[in-house]
């Protein structure tokens, strides 16, 4: 007879992944099942938004969650974690108040301060004193005359090499420096893969789809579902669907109906001249969708720079954000984004978005119109459940006994998820009461920076990218 797992997960993105490592951490045998050939390998991230600080538009709460799970996450996957601050600021064309902002970031500052109290060791965006900087117009101007610092290790040091290349008489003054940190999608991912294939409680499938599952919970056997895939029958108590934006495909075979949007989204890849310092990652806020939408710089190694552009001719697309009809769980999108999805790009396409995105940031920072293409974009599509397409912080949901799916918004929630679906599991029997819980994941932690290096660039070689991406601007021990 085949063996049964306690736990069968479809989809190794973040959430798969974190969900699978938690669950094999107190022995709970898992079988984690992706069409891939690697983990992380579907929807990208750049961005460790610990504080929700390129989002004006959400509340303080959903700022605060943004920040506890950052940092919980970071935790998990210190290797991934790039620590370079982020510029934020707001051109004089824009409606925002840097008040607003400014009174938000009052707020999260002291909420750091009570996470480090709960635990010291959620230190990690620095300190809290330090976790946010004004700087008013003078004190900009001071900075701009002082020398540029190749490897920075200040606030000051940072906005000064920024300020130095910023045209920052469009933009609103205070300009605000935040410790939010740059998030490496192939390093987690690279962390991520070594450690399950390390782990004896959970079986990772590489290249596997999942064509339907079986609903047998009826029929009292010693399984409640039967996972199929193209060459096995896969027998599990327990059913996780992860499968990011097509988590309605298997509703859809379990007879749900459900409402949720699904947006394809791309970041551009730009290589610039070399710069005599390291920047931070810049912010200039804008209406989302209009001209002027946010403009995101995210600096990587070796000259390497990815741009997100909030506007309809650059990161977001006609048609790009759907919901689902009635009669579906899955929303379908049209042929063009389903053509970029599955089979790729055109040269022109690349060459035509990325040279947009790169008119963006000239906007702000003129000497960037020197930037050329640096590689193919990096693209994917997030769900959001239920209907309000400007929701950042995502959950769990567990529509049937002995089913959870996973639908979170932010990479970040990660971890949040797989904790609640760990309790769920212990309120339904599948597994004993958990005695001792413990933040750490040793499976993780047994994982050397070095081998984390080589799959990481090996990852980014087989997607197409450059090895850089796979690198952190600030190397850490
Ligand atoms: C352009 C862009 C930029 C973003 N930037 C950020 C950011 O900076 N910070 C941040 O926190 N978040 C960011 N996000 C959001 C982030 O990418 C998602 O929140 C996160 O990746 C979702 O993870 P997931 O595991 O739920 O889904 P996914 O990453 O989509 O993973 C789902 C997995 O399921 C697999 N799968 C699907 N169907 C099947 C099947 N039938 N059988 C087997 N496997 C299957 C897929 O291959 C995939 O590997 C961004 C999203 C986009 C689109």
């Amino acid at each position: 007879m085949s063996k049964i797992y306690n736990v069968g997960i479809i989809g190794a993105g973040v959430s798969g992944v974190v969900i699978a490592l938690e669950l094999a951490k107190y022995g709970i045998e898992n079988i984690l099942l992706e069409k891939e050939e690697s983990v992380v390998n579907s929807s990208p991230f750049c961005h460790l938004h610990a504080g929700g600080n390129l989002y004006p538009d959400i509340s303080t709460e959903e700022c605060k969650i943004l920040m506890k799970q950052s940092i919980e996450m970071a935790r998990l996957f210190p290797q991934s974690i790039d620590q370079r601050p982020t510029f934020i600021s707001i051109p004089k064309s824009e409606t925002y108040n840097i008040k607003d902002l400014q009174d938000r970031l009052a707020v999260l500052a002291d909420y750091y301060k009570t996470l480090i109290k709960e635990d010291p060791k959620n230190e990690i965006l620095g300190s809290p004193e330090n976790y946010y900087n004004i700087y008013t117009k003078k004190e900009l101007n001071i900075l701009a005359e002082l020398p540029t610092v190749e490897v920075p290790k200040t606030a000051n040091q940072w906005m000064t090499n920024a300020i130095k290349l910023v045209d920052y008489t469009q933009l609103k003054t205070p300009i605000i420096l935040v410790q939010e940190y740059g998030w490496n999608l192939f390093r987690l991912g690279a962390q991520a893969q070594l450690a399950l294939q390390k782990s004896a409680n959970c079986n990772l499938k590489l290249n596997t789809n999942v064509s339907k599952v079986e609903d047998v919970r009826h029929l009292n056997l010693d399984y409640n579902w039967k996972i199929h895939t193209k060459n096995d029958i896969h027998k599990v108590n327990y059913l996780v669907n992860s499968c990011g934006f097509k988590t309605g495909e298997i509703d859809e075979t379990l007879n749900l109906k459900v409402k949720r949007l699904i947006e394809f989204k791309a970041a551009y890849v730009s290589k610039w001249q070399p710069i005599n310092g390291l920047i931070p990652e810049l912010i200039f806020h804008g209406k989302r969708g209009t001209p002027n939408g946010m403009v995101q710089l995210t600096p990587y190694c070796n000259d390497y720079y990815q741009i997100h552009g909030m506007t309809k001719d650059t990161t977001l697309f006609e048609n790009g954000l759907i919901q689902s009809k009635s009669n579906q769980s899955q929303p379908e999108f049209n042929n063009t984004i389903k053509k970029k999805m599955e089979t790729g790009w055109k040269d022109k396409d690349i060459a035509h978005r990325t040279q947009n995105a790169i008119n963006l940031v000239t906007k702000f920072l003129p000497t960037f119109k020197s930037a050329t293409l640096g590689s193919a974009p990096l693209f994917g599509a997030q769900q959001i459940p239920g209907e309000n397409p400007i929701l950042r912080v995502g959950e769990v949901s567990f529509p049937y006994k002995f089913y959870a799916r996973s639908e979170i918004i932010k990479a970040s929630s990660a971890l949040t998820v797989a904790n609640q679906i760990l309790n769920k599991i212990q309120e339904d029997f599948i597994i004993p009461a958990i005695k001792t819980t413990n933040s750490k994941n040793v499976i993780l932690d047994s994982i050397s920076k070095y081998e984390i290096n080589a799959l990481a660039s090996k990852l980014a070689i087989q997607r197409g990218y450059p090895e850089a991406l796979a690198k952190l601007v600030i190397d850490r021990d």
